[in-house]
């Protein structure tokens, strides 16, 4: 049998000033359990920063392996701190396996490119994890067991479902990877915010066209709650939040039930958790759930608060489009949930403005955010990205500034054409603009007005416009401020 090393590289970006480091790219956590649970060597490389001391370190942790690996897990939003780190690590082990994973790698019908193209064909990796861990797992132990070999053609023998990887020139593979059925991890974030990640259930019954979450679920196990119990008790003095990344948990029965588990054993820390703006048509309901599971933030999902614009997006409850009057129940809902829990709970609130938007919608989103404002509310409030593998892309990719090219799929930047809709043009990259100069800028309500009236104004912004601090990204884009 070979002897294999696993180095998993976290280079993820998070944007507009969430808190990094520590092991807080869950989807790595969860690789690295299940390789080291079949007796394979794993290191976990957290976010490694610019310094080529980290590649050095990572190619001093793969010395000896018969055969070095090298996962790179990949958010949509790091195209450029990915390959900035593909070329270092490459310069320092060249004769390591790369393996490319995460929601950035989707594979569309074939009829144009897609990540998956992009990353055997132009990033040279070896192979490509679509969906969950499961096939990277198998192919480690694949190759251990020599049931796959590497040679100059590509990867030959058994490629699991998930995987994908160039035979003969050609791409081969097929379909998304499971969640490795593995006890759940604890994840920890350990700079400015403490929080203990963990995630029960990924599932959402929604089925919006620009959805990218990949569904899944973990069990939790005794270590799962012995793990938590420790690091809370850790964290203490720092009032720590248990984070979980189910992507709607309130319309699962697994998360909820999770909660209350931790409840049960006694845990007191905090909850921070992500919900659906339709569950708060029903104050009272999420009041009481609220206060019953200790849930201390939240992030919830809006978009949008205009019927017409939701179903050009594609924002479905229950794979139905959402119409007025559910918008309108939801919003009213959460004004009075506010009014009610705004000493106790820390709100922050995803909007999406795209071409589908007009000066009536906009106007409600102003009406709304400035309704639903005080100093536990934050804004945030995003280009619509039409990210690889999504119904989004596939619908209107006609109206993309140029649709193949990775770099400009990043909450910092529009993708979308002048001629999609001028107006919402100039009014994106106006606020793109007055983000990057008040960076420090909490709330993005308070810059709708001057994007307003920059896009009243008819001005002409040319196109793709970026606000990323990133120099990658600007080389591929007009920088509105750098
Ligand atoms: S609500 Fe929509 S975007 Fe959010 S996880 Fe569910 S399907 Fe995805």
């Amino acid at each position: 049998m070979k002897e294999l090393k696993v180095a998993l590289v976290n280079t993820q970006y998070h944007g507009r000033g969430y808190p990094i480091g520590g092991m807080e790219n869950y989807g790595l956590l969860v690789l690295a359990y299940a390789i080291a649970g079949i007796d394979i060597e794993v290191g976990l490389f957290p976010e490694v920063g610019k310094s080529t001391a980290d590649e050095e370190r990572i190619a001093d942790f793969l010395k000896g392996a018969d055969i070095p690996i090298i996962g790179l897990s990949v958010t949509n939003s790091q195209y450029t701190e990915y390959r900035q780190k593909l070329a270092k690590l490459r310069s320092q082990v060249p004769d390591a396996i790369f393996v490319g994973g995460g929601p950035a790698f989707m594979r569309e019908d074939g009829k144009y490119k897609d990540s998956v193209d992009i990353g055997l064909l132009e990033d040279k990796l070896d192979a490509v994890n679509v969906g969950h861990a499961m096939p990277f797992v198998e192919m480690c132990y694949s190759l251990r067991t020599e049931r796959l070999r590497r040679t100059k053609t590509g990867l030959e023998g058994e490629i699991s479902t998930g995987l994908y990887a160039l035979k003969d020139g050609k791409i081969i593979g097929q379909e998304k990877g499971k969640m490795p059925n593995i006890p759940m991890p604890v994840g920890i974030t350990n700079f400015i915010f403490k929080r203990i990640l963990v995630y029960a259930d990924g599932s959402c019954p929604n089925a919006c066209d620009y959805c990218t979450c990949p569904r899944g679920s973990l069990t939790p196990a005794e270590s799962t709650f012995r793990q938590i119990k420790k690091y809370a008790q850790y964290f203490s003095k720092d009032h720590p939040l248990i984070s979980f990344s189910d992507n709607n948990p309130f319309m699962t029965k697994k998360s909820v039930e999770f909660m209350r588990e931790i409840r049960r054993r006694g845990i007191t820390t905090p909850l921070s958790v992500y919900a659906d703006d339709a569950m708060f048509a029903n104050p009272e309901y999420m009041r009481n759930l609220v206060e019953e599971l200790g849930i201390e933030s939240i992030f919830i999902g809006r978009e949008t608060s205009d019927a017409q614009v939701a179903a050009q997006l594609g924002r479905r409850l229950k794979g139905k489009l959402r119409d007025q009057d559910l918008l309108d129940r939801s919003i009213k809902g959460l004004l009075e949930f506010n009014r009610q829990m705004r000493e106790k709970v820390a709100i922050r609130i995803g909007y999406i403005v795209s071409p589908f938007d007009n000066p009536n919608s906009i106007a409600k989103l102003e009406e709304e955010t400035r309704a639903l404002s005080g100093r536990n509310v934050t804004h945030i409030i995003s280009p619509l990205q039409a990210h690889f593998g999504t119904e989004i892309r596939r619908k209107y990719r006609d109206l993309l500034i140029d649709p193949d090219n990775p770099w400009l799929m990043n909450e910092d930047t529009l993708s979308w054409s002048r001629e999609s809709n001028p107006y919402m043009h100039t009014f994106i990259s106006g606020m793109l603009a007055f983000y990057a100069l008040k960076r420090k800028h909490k709330n993005f309500h308070q810059l709708i007005p001057s994007a307003k009236r920059l896009a009243e104004s008819g001005k002409e912004v040319e196109g793709p416009v970026t606000s990323s601090p990133f120099e990658e990204v600007q080389r591929h884009c007009k920088t509105l401020i750098v």
